[in-house]
């Protein structure tokens, strides 16, 4: 008998063959990635233990097991199962059935840029396919049966947009929030047919404009109730027992940075001790994995000092006690902010000392440049260059171009996001942003040249998501950063598809050729519609190249330091 059955999107439980980006391939659109192509390189799935429940499972998932078990579930009452094997668990005494996801109908960032590019209300990016494939089989299984069907996980936003899909999927509850302190509460309260007013909420929480937090009444929503505050405090954060996906756990939650299109901002920091981390780490390597991956929304600000100055010595003892354990080869940490290798060269050669960084084992990190104008950055993102300032320690584009020659100095290899649609954006702002991806694209390190990865995202307006009129306006300026950021794709992918593809032989040259050959033929996309919009291209090609010497000036600066 199995009262609760955890299971995750599918797309969060593949390998992606393992190589860099292409965890957002399902963000794609199905009718421009074929499904043998799509298939292939999404890899393999987390594989199934004997009884058919996933060995790894998604951390947000594994924290839910834990805290049901934690607050009095048994654990014979819990699957987490295998999206293959659900039959296994689905059963006439299952209660409930919840389903963790991201972005399950394609409305996240990336997945919007391609609306954005390519145009069409269709809405069938890969990520809705494998979405709405798997509520089917879980529909189908539910069928006669009492088991109600609850979605979470940071996805559960995109029912607040398209709250018509909530019918359609059979939904009988959506979850929204943090649940470390009372996951197990919400399942048995659930299955006694009544929700404590004090702990839970019928509605779900939005924001305007401004990031001004507003509760919005709807009983198929649950979410954090006023007694017990926004967020579990970190001593009610329970650690994970069981292996997560792609070995990820987490060190930190919040950021506290202040760039007003972020929400991650609002969330109260919470650090978690040394030993904590080492307990989930742990966790992992039992399972057979040899690398950490360190999930935080700001790693550099982990335990940061006033104005958020890195506090290099917590740094430099988390990397280490994590590389001291035994079985860890490799590590590296989720998004961090770009000003730090520009101000602090020193510390990010000794964290890749500590890390064994190379040529052969590049630290991968996701970084938010959103812009390359002076102007916006100000606007938008004040604080995100601290404890440099823009404007007193050089523009926007030379410290991220000093923060990336250092980070490539050392063997880091940022993965970074530019937007078009900002608020009170201009042609001259998006320009800007081609400039600088120009400039990096061209720009070299001892005799290297720049490594990095730059994803254009569009800021769709929710309005328009909600009208369901996310038919391309990208503008020629918008166009021209998409432009530069394919041309750059294209060419790292031509350079580094081979030594990046992992697998044996026959899958090697596969994902290889297909990375290099599609990296290519995007970009050539990019081009037919930047063209067909009115782009003119070789402007594109140009703009921000160094004729006035700028590149060899900021290249000085960088040896300098
Ligand atoms: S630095 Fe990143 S996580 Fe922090 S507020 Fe800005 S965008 Fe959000």
């Amino acid at each position: 008998m199995t009262k609760y059955v955890l299971v995750s999107d599918n797309t969060l439980i593949h390998n992606f063959r393992n190589f860099p980006l292409l965890d957002f391939l399902p963000s794609a659109p199905a009718s421009h990635v074929p499904g043998p192509v799509y298939k292939f390189l999404r890899g393999v799935p987390a594989p199934a233990l004997p009884d058919g429940q996933a060995k790894f499972a998604p951390y947000g998932m594994r924290k839910l097991e834990i805290s049901m078990l934690n607050q009095g579930i048994k654990s014979e009452d819990i699957a987490v199962a295998h999206p293959d094997h659900l039959q296994n668990f689905i059963k006439d005494d299952t209660e409930i059935v919840a389903v963790h996801t991201m972005d399950p109908m394609g409305l996240g960032p990336t997945t919007m840029s391609y609306y954005a590019l390519f145009g069409g209300n269709e809405m069938r990016p890969w990520v809705r396919q494998e979405w709405d494939d798997l509520l089917a089989k879980i529909n189908a299984l539910r069928v006669g049966k009492k088991a109600k069907l609850m979605i979470g996980g940071p996805g559960v936003w995109e029912y607040t947009i398209l709250n018509e899909e909530i019918e359609r999927h059979k939904v009988d509850y959506l979850f929204q929030g943090e649940a470390d302190d009372i996951g197990g509460h919400l399942f048995q309260q659930l299955t006694d047919g009544q929700l404590d007013p004090n702990m839970f909420n019928n509605g779900f929480i939005t924001y305007d404009e401004t990031f001004h937090r507003m509760q919005h009444k709807d009983p198929r929503f649950i979410s954090r109730g006023s007694g017990i505050g926004a967020y579990p405090k970190l001593e009610d954060i329970p650690v994970i027992t069981k292996p997560t996906t792609k070995g990820l756990t987490e060190v930190m939650r919040g950021c506290g940075i202040g760039c007003d299109f972020c929400e991650v901002t609002l969330r109260p920091l919470r650090y978690y001790p040394i030993d904590m981390i080492v307990k989930e780490l742990k966790v992992n390597l039992d399972a057979g994995y040899n690398y950490a991956w360190m999930h935080s929304d700001e790693i550099f600000a982990y335990k940061h000092l006033q104005n958020y100055v890195p506090n290099q010595e917590a740094l430099i003892e988390l990397f280490s006690t994590v590389m001291a354990q035994p079985g860890v080869v490799r590590t590296n940490p989720t998004h961090g902010r770009i000003s730090i290798p520009a101000a602090y060269p020193e510390l990010i050669k000794k964290l890749s000392e500590i890390g064994r960084a190379s040529s052969s084992n590049w630290i991968g990190v996701q970084v938010g440049l959103e812009t390359g104008s002076d102007r916006l950055a100000k606007l938008h993102m004040p604080a995100k260059t601290l404890p440099l300032k823009i404007g007193v320690d050089g523009s926007y584009q030379e410290i991220v171009w000093k923060g990336v020659y250092n980070f490539n100095k050392y063997f880091w290899r940022p993965a970074f996001t530019v937007q078009v649609g900002q608020s009170s954006e201009t042609d001259e702002d998006n320009w800007e942003t081609v400039a600088l991806i120009n400039r990096m694209s061209n720009s070299v390190v001892e005799g290297r040249p720049f490594e990095f990865t730059v994803t254009p995202l569009y800021n769709m307006p929710l309005g328009r998501i909600k009208a369901k009129q996310v038919k391309s306006e990208l503008t020629p300026s918008m166009l021209a950063v998409y432009y530069a950021s394919y041309r750059h794709l294209a060419k790292m992918a031509s350079r580094n598809a081979n030594k990046d593809s992992k697998g044996n032989p026959f899958v090697k040259v596969g994902t290889s050729k297909i990375i290099s050959v599609g990296g290519g033929l995007m970009f050539k996309a990019v081009e037919k519609i930047a063209k067909k919009q009115g782009l003119d291209v070789e402007k594109a090609k140009n703009w921000g190249m160094p004729k006035d010497k700028e590149l060899e000036s900021w290249a000085m600066v960088a040896k300098a330091m």
